[in-house]
């Protein structure tokens, strides 16, 4: 759902994601670490799983951190695209200062590891790279592309919305 933005011709924001929206993106996002985690594991086990704490320490320690938590969405509009509304609220209290810009620099390395990693083993696999490699493009895609240009975040770096205040 998205409400009416000061400019006409800039996208709506969201104000809510819808469960198709929130199904989508976590099959997504969930569906290309799984891809990327069997082919790993199917060669090399322990950098599996390896990959995986990555994965795991990198969204709950550093995106949910940095990001989430300066985020409405989970605290004033009671939706989130990727988690549980309550798992934001309950880990980290709501932030209001800026996000420095070596938090983007660890962020933005973050996000570009996470489908680049598993590459080396997926490339012995073309079926499980072409699906590693889809569901990671429609994911960061459609953020960057669609939710980034709608979103109410504010201080999130990746921000591109115009027309109303966040
Ligand atoms: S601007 Fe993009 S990356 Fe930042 S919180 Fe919004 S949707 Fe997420």
């Amino acid at each position: 759902m998205t409400s009416n933005p000061d400019n006409a011709s800039c996208p709506k924001l969201v104000d809510r994601f819808s469960f198709a929206e929130r199904t989508l993106m976590q099959l997504g996002l969930y569906g290309f670490l799984a891809i990327g985690f069997y082919g790993i594991h199917r060669i090399d086990p322990a950098w599996a799983w390896g990959y995986l704490a990555y994965a795991f320490i990198g969204f709950f320690g550093g995106v949910l951190s940095i990001i989430c938590s300066r985020c409405p969405y989970p605290y004033a509009l009671k939706t989130c695209l990727f988690l549980p509304v309550r798992v934001v609220p309950a880990l980290y209290a709501q932030r209001r200062t800026p996000i420095k810009i070596w938090q983007t620099a660890v962020l933005t390395v973050f996000f570009l590891s996470l489908p680049v990693l598993p590459l080396p083993w997926l490339i012995v696999h073309p079926p499980l790279l072409a699906g590693f490699l889809a569901l990671a493009l429609a994911v960061f895609g459609t953020v960057l592309l669609y939710y980034c240009k709608r979103c109410r975040n504010r201080r999130c770096p990746f921000n591109r919305a115009q027309g109303e205040a966040g």
